[in-house]
C-alpha cells in the first residue's frame, strides 16, 4: 500500500484542482489523480476546460473577432487597416501556447499548496481506496479518507454522423483546423455549436447550423434569444431550426448531410461537420463494481445538493454530476466539498450560476426568464434597456443588444438578468451578486454606476422595471 491522503481528488479539470488546492489550504493532505495526456505526450492537469474547452475557445473567438474588427469596422472608427488577412496556424500556436502556460499553472498552483499531483487512471476500489494505474500499466492502491470524483465529461457522439478524422470532428477537432473551411456544418445550436460557428463563420466559412429543436437557446429570456438570432444571423450564421440530422456520408473530402425539417427530408454538402450535440458524463470504470456509489440511467454520479454520493467519505462534482455543465459550477462544488471535509457548513446556491456565450455580442443570463416565472405562475414585472441608448455602446460601436431584468412584481426582488450586448459575461456578476444578495431592482436602480460604462444598461434596466429609465422612452408611466 503506498501513501494515505486525507483527500484524494479524481480529475483535476477545473472542479477537481480546484478542490485539491482548497483542501490543502485548509490542512488536508491531499493528492489529485490525473490522466490526460497533452500534445507533448506528458500528463497536463486543467481538464477539459483548459485543454479543449473555455480557454482555447474563447482564444480563438477573441483571435477571429479581432479580425473581424480589423477587416470590417475599423474602417467606422477612422482606422485604415489596409489588407487584413488571417494566418490561422500562428492562429492555432496562440492558442496552444496560452493552454500550456495555464495547464503548466496548475502543476505550479498544486506545488505551492502541498498537493500531491499523481499521474494516471485513478479508480475507486473500496470507499476510502483508489487505485491508480500509470502510462506503463502499472498498478498502486491510495488509501484516501475521503474521495473527490470530478471526472467530467466528454462529447457526445451520434449514430448519423461518426467522427471522421479531419471531416466530421467534435468540438475537439473544431479547435485544430489549420485552414478555414469553405462550407462548414455545424450540428446543434447550443453554447458550443454557436462559439464555434461564430469563430470559422468570422475568418470566412458560409456557417450552417443545423438544430433539432423549434426554439433557439431556449434557457434564455425569449426577447434575449430572439434578438440574439437576430444578430448572429445578420454576421452570417445560417441557423436552421427543426431541423434533425438524420444520416451523413463521407464523399472523397466533402460530407453529405440529411435531415429533415418541416419541408421533409434535406441533404446539404459540407467540407467539415462539426457535431456539438451536448457531452455526457464520464464515468465509464471511475469507480469499481461493488463499492456502492450510484450513477443515474445517464451515467451521471447520484449526489445530494452537498455532492455526496451514496458511499460516506466519496463525493462527486463537476460535469460528472447533475447541473449545468460549466467549469465555475464544477469549481464551486470543488470548494465545498473541501470545506465540507475540513468540517467546515458550506452549501451551494444552485439558482444563482451566471452562463455565458461568449458569441459576439456576449449572451449572458443569470435566474429565471420573464417565461419560466410565469410557468411558475409568478406575477412579475420587468425592465428593458437597449445598447442602442448607451453612449459607452456608441462610443465602443457597440450598439446591439439589450439587458433586461425579471423581478417579481409584489416584492421587486430580482428573479433573473439575461442580456446580450459587448461585455454581457462581464456585466452579468452584477445579476449573480443582485441574486445572491436577494436585491430588488430598486437596490440597482439606486446605485450610482460609473459613466459612461456599458453597465449602466443594467442600471436603467432596473429603473425602467418602474418605467424610470432615464435614457429612454418609458412604456410605463409614472407612478
Ligand atoms: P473536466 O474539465 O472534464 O475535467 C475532468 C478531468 O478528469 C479530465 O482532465 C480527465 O482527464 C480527468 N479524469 C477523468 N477520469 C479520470 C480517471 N479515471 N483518472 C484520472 N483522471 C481522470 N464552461 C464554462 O464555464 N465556460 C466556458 O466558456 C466553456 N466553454 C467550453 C467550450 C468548449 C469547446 C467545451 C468542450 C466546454 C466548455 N465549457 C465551458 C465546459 C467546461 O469545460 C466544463 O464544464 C468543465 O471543464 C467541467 O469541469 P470538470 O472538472 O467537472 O471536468
Ligand atoms: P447543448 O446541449 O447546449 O450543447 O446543445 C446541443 C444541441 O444539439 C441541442 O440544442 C440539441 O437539440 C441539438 N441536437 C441534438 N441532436 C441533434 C440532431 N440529430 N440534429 C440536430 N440537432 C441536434
Amino acid at each position: 500500500m503506498a501513501d494515505k491522503f486525507d483527500v484524494i481528488v479524481i480529475g483535476a479539470g477545473p472542479g477537481g484542482y480546484v478542490a485539491a488546492i482548497r483542501a490543502a489550504q485548509l490542512g488536508l493532505k491531499t493528492a489529485c489523480v490525473e490522466k490526460w495526456i497533452g500534445k507533448e505526450g506528458k500528463v497536463v492537469f486543467g481538464g477539459t476546460c483548459l485543454n479543449v474547452g473555455c480557454i482555447p475557445s474563447k482564444a480563438l473567438l477573441e483571435a477571429s473577432h479581432k479580425f473581424v474588427e480589423a477587416k470590417h469596422d475599423f474602417a467606422d472608427m477612422g482606422i485604415q487597416a489596409g489588407d487584413v488577412s488571417m494566418d490561422v496556424k500562428k492562429m492555432m500556436a496562440r492558442k496552444d501556447t496560452i493552454v500550456k502556460n495555464l495547464t503548466g499553472g496548475i502543476a505550479g498552483l498544486f506545488k505551492a499548496n502541498g498537493v500531491t499531483g499523481i499521474e494516471g487512471t485513478g479508480k475507486v476500489v473500496g470507499a476510502k481506496q483508489v487505485e491508480v494505474t500509470d502510462q506503463d500499466g502499472k498498478a498502486t492502491t491510495y488509501e484516501a479518507d475521503n474521495i473527490v470524483i470530478a471526472a467530467g465529461s466528454v462529447p457526445v457522439e451520434i449514430p448519423p454522423t461518426p467522427l471522421t478524422e479531419g471531416l466530421i470532428v467534435d468540438s475537439t477537432g473544431a479547435l485544430e483546423f489549420q485552414e478555414v473551411p469553405k462550407r462548414l456544418g455545424v450540428i446543434g445550436a447550443g453554447v458550443i455549436g454557436l462559439e464555434l460557428g461564430s469563430v470559422w463563420s468570422r475568418l470566412g466559412s458560409e456557417v450552417t447550423v443545423l438544430e433539432a429543436m423549434d426554439s433557439f437557446l431556449p434557457m434564455v429570456d425569449s426577447a434575449i434569444a430572439k434578438e440574439t438570432q437576430k444578430l448572429l444571423k445578420k454576421q452570417g450564421l445560417d441557423i436552421k431550426l427543426g431541423a434533425r440530422v438524420t444520416g451523413s456520408e463521407v464523399k472523397g473530402q466533402e460530407v453529405v448531410v440529411k435531415y429533415t425539417d418541416s419541408d421533409g427530408e434535406q441533404e446539404m454538402t459540407f467540407d467539415k461537420l462539426i457535431v456539438c450535440v451536448g457531452r455526457r458524463p464520464y464515468t465509464r470504470g471511475v469507480v469499481a463494481d461493488g463499492v456502492g456509489v450510484g450513477l443515474d440511467e445517464r451515467g451521471f454520479i447520484h449526489v445530494d445538493d452537498q455532492c455526496r454520493t451514496s458511499v460516506p467519505g466519496v463525493y462527486a462534482i463537476g460535469d460528472c454530476v447533475r447541473g449545468q455543465m460549466l467549469a465555475h459550477k464544477a469549481s464551486e462544488e470543488g470548494i465545498m466539498v473541501a470545506d465540507i471535509i475540513a468540517g467546515h457548513k458550506a452549501e451551494m446556491n444552485y439558482d444563482a450560476i451566471p452562463c455565458v456565450i461568449y458569441t459576439f455580442p456576449e449572451v449572458a443570463w443569470v435566474g429565471m426568464t420573464e417565461q419560466d416565472a410565469k410557468a411558475k405562475g409568478i406575477e412579475v414585472k420587468t425592465g428593458s434597456f437597449p445598447f442602442a441608448a448607451s453612449g459607452r455602446a456608441m462610443a465602443n460601436n457597440a450598439t446591439e443588444g439589450q439587458a433586461k431584468i425579471i423581478a417579481d412584481a409584489e416584492t421587486d426582488r430580482i428573479l433573473g438578468m439575461h442580456i446580450v450586448g459587448q461585455h454581457a459575461g462581464e456585466m452579468i456578476a452584477q445579476g449573480v451578486i443582485a441574486l445572491e444578495f436577494g436585491s430588488s431592482a430598486e437596490d440597482l436602480a439606486l446605485t450610482c454606476y460609473a459613466h459612461p460604462t456599458m453597465s449602466e444598461a443594467v442600471h436603467e434596466a432596473a429603473l425602467a422595471v418602474e418605467g424610470h429609465a432615464i435614457h429612454m422612452a418609458n412604456r410605463k408611466k409614472r407612478k
